[in-house]
């Protein structure tokens, strides 16, 4: 392979996505300045879930992964505490990346980013507003007035992507009509069994809670989640709002929202984007939720994000970026297997949410009782979802 100088990479966004992708330029060898609107990397609100493959991309990154987050075994259940799923994953991949899906609190996940890139990496209060490319180089324009030149732009600005906009237009956000109310809690709750995912579906209301592991902390994070109007205000009260649908939910999920401290809830209401054909153009690629905006409901789209800027670091690897010709294969060859994958799981994500949140009242007994006495979910959110994202394992070295 040859040795081309390294190219001029410039990412925006500090997220997940961002930070992942210029760990993975930098790994290939090439100058990366990453361009971030804010004065910090802010994480985008508090509770998380990590499955094996993130974390597996994360250590190949450079990124400490010691002790990060809870070790967890997920289940769905019903109202009455009825196991409707088991989430399978492979024994070995459990015991190699820190015990299958982790629970961790986001600003953990966004100090070690930072802590694995270089000092100065990262620009903060860089707000960009237009973007130009041509053959030659992709010039980037700045809130107040300057300009810089790269070779390659990685969007990574999230799910209202300029980057995406001027590469491929705007078009309207898909309304899940959900919100969800999220929180997390050190205090000690009854109910709670250690190292536990218990994701509890009723007729119109999800209700969740994980083990978490926060700096050196065992804790808990919950979530309720149900249809709304996108339009609607948020409530004044959010924790009055999630006790009040966590009513009838076993423990320990009312306990654990009870010992929350206001400041600790928040609320988001859920949109994506339908699924481009096409990522990358010139010399601009997308990576993260920019590329494949994802419901809380894959619990995956940091995970992508994470994927996304592994993989485009092993196709960033040995190029020319002064190369408009190699840069546009490189780009491509980096796209290409990710889309299938993300697009997949975009598109499960909003069909959950629309069987459990949005079915006529007519038709929720009958899909309870499939949930209840068929193998029929066990069989797409236990075994064949989660055997589809340990697949991502054997793609990422290490
Ligand atoms: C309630 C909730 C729960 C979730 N749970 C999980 C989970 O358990 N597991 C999981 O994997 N995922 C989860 N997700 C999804 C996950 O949060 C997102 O997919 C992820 O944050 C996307 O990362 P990103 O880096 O692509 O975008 P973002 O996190 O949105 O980051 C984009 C960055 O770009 C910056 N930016 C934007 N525009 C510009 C500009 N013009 N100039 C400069 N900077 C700019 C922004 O300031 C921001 O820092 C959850 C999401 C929610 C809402």
């Amino acid at each position: 392979m040859s040795h081309p100088s390294p190219g001029r990479v410039a990412v925006l966004g500090a997220g997940p996505a961002g930070m992942a992708a210029a760990l993975g330029a930098i790994r290939a060898g090439h100058d990366v300045t990453v361009y971030e609107r804010y004065r910090e990397a802010r994480p985008a609100g508090n509770i998380l879930n990590l499955w094996p493959p993130p974390l597996k991309a994360l250590r190949a990154l450079g990124v400490d992964t010691v002790d990060l987050g809870a070790p967890t075994d997920s289940e769905f259940r019903n109202l009455r505490g009825d196991v409707r799923v088991r989430v399978k994953l492979d024994q070995a991949a459990k015991d190699e990346f820190g015990g299958g899906f982790i629970g961790l609190l986001r600003p953990e996940l966004y100090r070690r980013m930072l802590e694995a890139l270089p000092g100065g990496t990262i620009r903060f209060g860089q707000q960009v507003e237009r973007i130009e490319q041509d053959d030659r180089a992709v010039t980037l324009h700045f809130a107040d007035g300057s300009t810089a030149e790269h070779d390659v732009l990685v969007g990574g600005d999230g799910i209202d992507s300029l980057v995406r906009r001027t590469l491929w237009g705007d078009a309207p956000k898909r309304e899940h009509k959900l919100h969800i109310f999220g929180g997390f809690t050190f205090a000690e709750v009854p109910g709670t069994t250690p190292n536990s995912c218990v994701l509890t579906h009723g007729p119109t209301v999800q209700g969740s809670w994980t083990s978490i592991r926060h700096e050196g902390r065992d804790g808990h994070q919950w979530w309720v989640l149900t249809a709304c109007d996108p339009d609607a205000p948020a409530p004044a009260d959010l924790k009055a709002a999630a006790t009040a649908l966590a009513t009838g939910f076993p423990a320990p999920l009312p306990g654990l929202i009870a010992a929350t401290a206001d400041a600790d809830v928040q609320r988001w209401v859920l949109r994506d984007r339908p699924a481009l054909e096409q990522w990358s153009r010139g010399r601009a690629t997308l990576v993260g939720d920019a590329a494949h905006p994802t419901s809380p409901y894959a619990a995956y789209g940091a995970g992508m994000s994470i994927e996304d800027g592994y993989f485009l670091g092993v196709a960033l690897r040995g190029v020319d970026l002064t190369d408009a010709a190699a840069v546009a294969v490189a780009l491509q060859s980096y796209e290409d297997p990710r889309k299938p994958h993300t697009a997949q799981q975009v598109q499960q994500a909003y069909l959950l949410g629309k069987v459990f949140h949005h079915a006529p009242a007519f038709l929720r007994p009958v899909r309870d009782f499939v949930f209840d006495h068929t193998p029929f979910l066990q069989k797409v959110a236990g075994d064949s979802n989660p055997a589809m994202i340990s697949k991502q394992l054997a793609l990422i070295e290490g």
